[in-house]
């Protein structure tokens, strides 16, 4: 895709799911990649060596990664995160705010650290991120794209799930108010926002046949989506084919969104 090659991308959370499938589709149309995990190496390991496979196979030899240690919901972390790869690269042009975690429980029994720690991951440490590379953009008067991992629950109501759907909630307005704030200054700003994806988060149903049909029935498309399918939503909105496009969420939901109960008339 157009204006890729030799850009660097920071991808929150990518040893994992979307986040790696992100890391390596970028890598693939030559961005140089830093990956952020947050515990196992090993796993942040096989994510750079799929993706520097990945940008060879596609004739991209030069691409370059780099692996980073780090928690998003600790804003010390944060700093060192961007200004490692800022060392390392000279630049931050598209970070990907995709590291997220979710927290089933009855709305009314929440405790008060289990809640504050998924708003902490999905929308403070997003926010923070966002924050240190809009500095550095701004600071090295470059253009720049931010991309946040929302959820069909940025507009959809999830109950058990309130830290979650409140997170997903506030990501929208923090994409169009970034979106916003520095369109003038060459900073586009946007989300995806996944459906059911088959994933880590989603172990619950990815592993038990019957549930996954069940889960599949709800959807119009009858089936989750990929990672991959993801990845593809964001290399475009990160690449100039998108470079007019700011402050919007791009639903990858196969139709969850659309209603599906109204797919036929209620009475005749
Ligand atoms: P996943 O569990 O594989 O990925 C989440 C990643 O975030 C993991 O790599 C995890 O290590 C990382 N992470 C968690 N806490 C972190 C922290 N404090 N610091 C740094 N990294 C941290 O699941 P996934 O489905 O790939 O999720 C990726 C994103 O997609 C999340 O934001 C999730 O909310 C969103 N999403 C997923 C689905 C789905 O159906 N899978 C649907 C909608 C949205």
């Amino acid at each position: 895709m157009k204006g890729l090659t030799g850009k660097t991308a920071l991808i929150t959370g990518a040893s994992s799911g979307i986040g790696q499938a992100i890391a390596i589709r970028l890598a693939q149309e030559g961005c140089n990649i830093a990956i952020n995990y947050r515990r196992k190496v090993e796993e942040g390991e096989y994510t750079e060596k799929m993706a520097l496979q990945s940008a060879r196979e596609a004739g991209r030899s030069s691409v370059q990664s780099i692996l980073i240690q780090g928690d998003v919901s600790k804003e010390d972390d944060i700093i060192r995160i961007v200004n490692s790869v800022i060392e390392k690269f000279g630049s931050l042009d598209i970070l990907i705010n995709n590291a997220g975690i979710q927290a089933e429980c009855p709305s009314h029994e929440i405790p008060t650290d289990k809640f504050d720690q998924v708003i902490a991951v999905n929308l403070r440490g997003s926010y923070l991120c966002a924050r240190e590379t809009i500095k550095h953009l701004l600071a090295q008067q470059r253009s720049g794209v931010i991309i946040n991992v929302s959820s069909i629950h940025e507009i959809i109501p999830r109950p058990m799930y309130l830290s979650y759907a409140i997170s997903k909630g506030g990501m929208g307005s923090l994409t169009k108010t970034l979106a916003l704030e520095y369109a003038n200054r060459g900073i586009r700003v946007n989300a995806i926002a996944p459906g059911a994806t088959i994933t880590p988060i989603n172990e619950s149903w990815t592993t038990d046949l019957e549930k996954q049909t069940i889960v599949e029935s709800h959807i119009p498309m009858r089936r989750a989506g990929t990672s991959d399918e993801m990845a593809a939503g964001v290399a475009f909105l990160a690449s100039d084919e998108a470079a007019y496009i700011t402050g919007q969420t791009l639903f990858i939901d196969g139709g969850l969104t659309l209603y599906a109960d109204f797919r036929e008339a209620w009475s005749a």
